[in-house]
């Protein structure tokens, strides 16, 4: 535990994280001042915190001096590269974040999850499984709580807690030092948030910083990205002994292909059903997951290895994990419907993707229907943040059907794809695959709405996007 009453401390950004560190702070008896671009922040501040003595507030610019304070404390939203803060860094000022301030004071052991795409679905799956073993869990970070709100409950929690699984962002990780994680993985690293970290090395370096934090890592044989840089592919073993160090801490690795070492997805020798298997093992048949998508079962193997290695009964883990139903807005079937024509029979399914608002997330879920005969149209489209579309391109001539687009970024898919159908909004995005699936010939159709883009051009947010996808899906398909 630092000491930091009487100190001078900075927060930048009065958010739901600038909030709780102000209270935390305040209740270690520093002296703080908030800054923030609202141009009222006084006013607020004077209201919401009317008896506290030892609180301050003023406008943010970014070209203030920050050299009075002790301490500065950067929300995760607010880009931590700003002249101000890279002044107050050379002239050896103390930049961090809410995680490095959280960490200053967690007493409990900590899981950390991180990666482009799947950090919430596996922090809420593994938040799940480890209440059904009956445990003590909260989930913090960048979902769930804000982790230093976990610091303010400690004095009046009944029960303490066992474990906490933080799910960390690029943003957060960037400006963390002194977290330990007893188990981390990255799942994944594909571009995405270019335009705060200025390259894809600077945003890899930032997600890569997680594994200095960590006692174990658990890796994923599919993904170069998710093992420590010097550890090349799977068994490759540099000789230096900083990478054996690393190569140590890689505690279990899953991958989708079938292999007799860790965790992998294989046909059962007798049943010729694909199995999730643990060194060679069957544990439970694939088609048990309520989840779908290869993306899926690699989170679910990664939940998997985390329990084991914390020893919980396996039967347990392997029940939760299961039952699992996955979050809104995440590759989720919204909508079956069939049509009996004569005796030919035609099945359409809607499915909202709205939270892939990059190019790997849709990527994953065009892989789900890489062996499938299915007649797929693909809704997509938004701010393309700067990143380049073109992985999409393969899988979108390979696999999609139609493609109709929307969104600022919509002329970037047309270059990508010239046939692509270009709509005004999602109502006539869901109107158009109507209309196409009317002229078209097939058994099972699926409409994919997987943007590859954030909403925020259109919606206040990805959930908005979903729900007006939703409705639109509820209101036009009888
Ligand atoms: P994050 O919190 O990292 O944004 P989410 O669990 O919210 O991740 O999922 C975001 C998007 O990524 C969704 O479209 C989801 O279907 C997809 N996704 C989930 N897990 C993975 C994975 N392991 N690899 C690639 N894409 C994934």
């Amino acid at each position: 535990n630092r000491d930091l009453a009487h100190q001078s401390i900075a927060v930048i950004g009065y958010g739901i994280t600038g909030r709780a560190c102000v209270r935390f702070l305040l209740s270690q008896e520093a002296k703080v001042c908030v800054l923030d671009r609202d141009i009222n922040i006084q006013a607020k501040v004077d209201e919401e915190l009317i008896d506290e003595k030892n609180v301050s507030a003023a406008v943010f610019e970014p070209s203030m001096s920050l050299s009075e304070f002790s301490i500065v404390v950067v929300s995760p939203g607010v880009n931590p590269h700003q002249p101000c803060f890279q002044q107050y860094r050379q002239q050896g000022g103390t930049l961090i974040g809410d995680i490095e301030l959280f960490a200053w004071f967690n007493k409990t052991p900590l899981i950390g999850i991180t990666g482009s795409n799947g950090k919430t679905t596996v922090t809420d799956m593994l938040g799940k499984v480890l209440t059904h073993a009956g445990l003590q869990v909260e989930l913090a970070g960048n979902y769930g709580k804000c982790a230093i709100d976990l610091l303010l409950e400690e004095a009046s929690r009944v029960k303490p807690l066992d474990i906490v699984v933080l799910e960390l962002s690029s943003y957060q990780l960037e400006m963390t030092e002194s977290l330990r994680l007893e188990f981390a993985t990255i799942l994944n690293i594909t571009e995405d948030h270019l335009d705060r970290h200025g390259s894809f090395d600077a945003y890899k370096l930032a997600k890569q910083r997680i594994f200095s934090m960590s006692k174990n890592i658990i890796a994923c044989r599919d993904e170069v990205l998710s093992y420590p840089e010097s550890h090349v592919g799977n068994n490759t073993v540099n000789s230096d002994q900083e990478t054996r160090q690393k190569t140590k801490r890689i505690c279990a690795e899953v991958g989708l292909k079938s292999t007799d070492t860790g965790y992998s997805i294989s046909k059962d020798q007798k049943t010729s059903e694909p199995f999730v298997q643990f060194n060679g093992v069957s544990l439970f048949m694939l088609s048990d997951l309520q989840l779908k998508g290869a993306h899926n079962y690699i989170n679910a193997m990664i939940v998997l290895a985390i329990c084991d290695q914390l020893m919980l009964d396996r039967k347990l883990t392997i029940e939760a994990i299961c039952a699992y139903q996955g979050l809104p807005h995440r590759f989720q079937t919204i909508h079956a419907s069939n049509k009996i024509d004569g005796d030919k029979v035609s099945n359409i399914s809607w499915i909202n993707d709205s939270k892939a608002t990059n190019v790997g997330a849709c990527q994953a879920a065009l892989a789900c229907f890489k062996n499938s005969d299915d007649y797929l149209v693909l809704i997509a489209g938004g701010d393309a943040k700067g990143v380049d579309l073109l992985p999409l391109k393969e899988l979108i001539d390979t696999q999609v059907k139609h493609l109709i687009v929307l969104g600022k970024d919509a002329q970037k898919f047309i270059q990508l794809v010239p046939k692509a159908i270009r709509v005004r909004d999602l109502q006539q995005a869901v109107s158009t695959a109507i209309s196409l699936l009317q002229k078209a010939d097939y058994e099972n159709a699926v409409v994919l709405l997987s943007p590859a883009c954030a909403s925020l051009d259109m919606f206040s947010n990805y959930q908005e996007r979903g729900d007006v996808f939703v409705n639109a899906v509820k209101e036009q398909v009888a």
